[in-house]
């Protein structure tokens, strides 16, 4: 891979890492898809064993495990934003091994 390619490399995976942080629409945490019954005897969980679904934000903080449950009406945007974060961590990751890359370019040059 060349230097020229690794720039413009650098430079798209960059603006696509700032627009997304720039949004400010992202959440850190897994989704988790809950199941359970309601209580009421002639519910359909009941007779008929479908269970009710709810989404859940499991969030780690300082080694701690908090489940957040989201309303059935904000789950899309939720999982949108915690998509969003995925990505973003995935882009730094992108931005930092390119420039591990280019060091090990960059240190073979200035050995000569
Ligand atoms: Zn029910």
């Amino acid at each position: 891979m060349n230097r020229r390619y690794m720039n413009h490399e650098l430079n798209q995976t960059t603006s696509h890492l700032a627009k997304l942080i720039s949004k400010g629409s992202f959440l850190r945490g897994n989704p988790v898809v809950m199941e359970r019954v309601c209580g009421n005897k002639n519910c359909r969980c009941i007779l008929e064993g479908k269970k009710h679904k709810s989404l859940y934000i499991s969030k780690n903080k300082e080694g701690k495990r908090k489940m957040i449950y989201v309303p059935k009406r904000m789950e899309e945007e939720v999982r949108a934003k915690l998509d969003a974060y995925q990505k973003i961590k995935k882009l730094t990751e992108k931005v930092s091994e390119i420039n591990y890359r280019k060091l090990e370019i960059e240190k073979k040059e200035k050995d000569v």
